[in-house]
């Protein structure tokens, strides 16, 4: 039989380190929010693939979507011989994003390709170079998706040069009551330097930063951003790569803070687990490349967009924006019970979230952050059927990214093995 440790082994010949590698727990199979790997062995996927699988592992919908346009044509190149998937899927997006101005989408494959996409329009639009980031951002791991990225290790470190004209501005510190002040007080120095708003093309921040440790952008930094990307004529990029389609509890993480987008960047879980991203966008914004200027070969594939249309009509049919709210009480009830009733010795500290986008810190016992035990917690997690991601500037948060269809009773499951596993790192 193939173990895990065999395969292990023969990844670490064949595939170079630099490659994350958390779990020598290899898939063989996995239905919903379970994975079975090669040796037999049922995990709870707690991690989703990174925030893919909202609609889950297998779902019979998207599967027979998927199997329905490979029997049709499985490649064409959008830009060669269209289709009208791919037009469906960029309607259907237009409608849901948030805000009143006519859209326009563009699809590509992966994330990072979303965010360059992103830039280049904003670029073509406002004729200016700078883009304004924020610290602990993850865009990534392009040349200008790590520019983007607030954090140096491990996803800067040894790439550079980097693109230039990208900015930092510090994350609002949630700990200080004048985090946000603080943020727009260094975006204001910056206004105020050489480079001036008449040089900055784009503001672009993750809704909840994600890679940075699940921190919620405050509602009102949000709605200060849109005025001063509007007063200055600034695109604001909101990267929804993580945070979209129904994990926060609303389509949109951005819709909470009441704002509309100038661009809004989408990957993941989009078309569940089928490389799939996109830029949605104000039509006037999205038109400003000229023709060509655009695309990629496999941007936007029928397999895709296939999937995509089928994830959005799971959704609906299935009400997982709702469901994750739900999901969202249920983790945060749990994983404060913990914390009251003391099983794990006080290590968890600081529990937060939107929606089912919920995680917690572990602390050692003077409150400061441990990234050695949460590093042993999600390797015993892996040993005791839990798959399970951490994140976070510190590396000491725990995330949790189940699908939105999973049932109350193996998240309740998951929580048992995680209070056990806690006690035992
Ligand atoms: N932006 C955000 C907010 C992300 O979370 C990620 C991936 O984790 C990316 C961009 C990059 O996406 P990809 O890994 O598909 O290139």
């Amino acid at each position: 039989m193939t173990s895990n440790a065999n395969l292990q082994k023969r990844r670490e010949a064949a595939v170079p380190r630099g490659v994350g590698n958390a779990y020598a727990i290899f898939a063989e199979k996995a239905k919903n929010a379970e994975i079975t790997d090669v040796e037999g062995k049922r995990h709870i996927d707690f991690a989703g693939g990174i925030a893919v699988m909202n609609t889950g592992h297998g779902h019979p919908k998207i599967i027979a979507a998927v199997k329905d346009q490979l029997d049709k044509f499985s490649h064409t190149c959008f830009q060669v011989n269209p289709y009208e998937s791919y037009i469906r899927l960029a309607e259907r997006l237009n409608k849901l994003a948030p805000g009143s101005t006519p859209k326009k989408t563009i699809f590509l494959t992966t994330g990072a390709e979303a965010v360059e996409n992103a830039v280049k329009i904003a670029r073509a639009h406002t004729k200016r170079a700078g883009i304004i980031a924020f610290s602990g951002a993850f865009h990534g791991r392009t040349l200008m998706g790590m520019a983007l990225t607030g954090k140096y290790l491990p996803y800067k470190k040894g790439f550079g040069p980097f693109p230039t004209d990208v900015y930092h501005v510090p994350f609002p510190d949630p700990t200080q009551a004048d985090g946000v002040q603080q943020s727009l007080k260094t975006l204001e120095t910056l206004f105020k330097a050489d480079i001036g708003p008449d040089n900055i093309a784009a503001i672009i921040i993750e809704p909840v930063q994600g890679e940075g440790g699940f921190n919620p952008v405050p509602f009102e930094l949000m709605k200060k951003l849109r005025e001063i990307c509007t007063q200055h004529g600034i695109m604001l990029i909101v990267d929804e790569i993580q945070t979209g389609f129904g994990r926060t509890g609303k389509m949109f993480a951005h819709e909470h803070s009441g704002i509309e987008a100038d661009l809004i960047t989408v990957a993941k879980s989009l078309a569940g687990g089928f490389p799939l991203s996109g830029v949605i966008g104000k039509a006037e914004i999205m038109d400003a490349p000229s023709a060509g200027g655009l695309g990629g070969t496999y941007g936007g594939s029928p397999i895709g967009c296939a999937a995509a249309n089928a994830v959005l009509d799971v959704m609906e049919e299935e009400k997982l924006v709702e469901r994750a709210n739900v999901i969202g009480k249920l983790m945060k009830d749990r994983l404060a019970d913990m914390k009251k009733r003391n099983t794990t010795g006080n290590r968890i500290g600081d529990i937060r979230g939107l929606g089912a986008m919920v995680a917690c810190d572990i602390i050692k016992a003077d409150g400061s952050p441990d990234a050695d035990l949460t590093k042993a917690i999600t390797a015993k997690a892996g040993e005791n059927g839990l798959i399970l991601l951490s994140c976070g500037v510190n590396a000491n948060t725990l995330r949790f990214l189940m699908p939105l269809t999973s049932e109350d009773k193996i998240i309740n499951e998951g929580f048992d093995i995680l209070e056990k596993t806690i006690a035992q790192a």
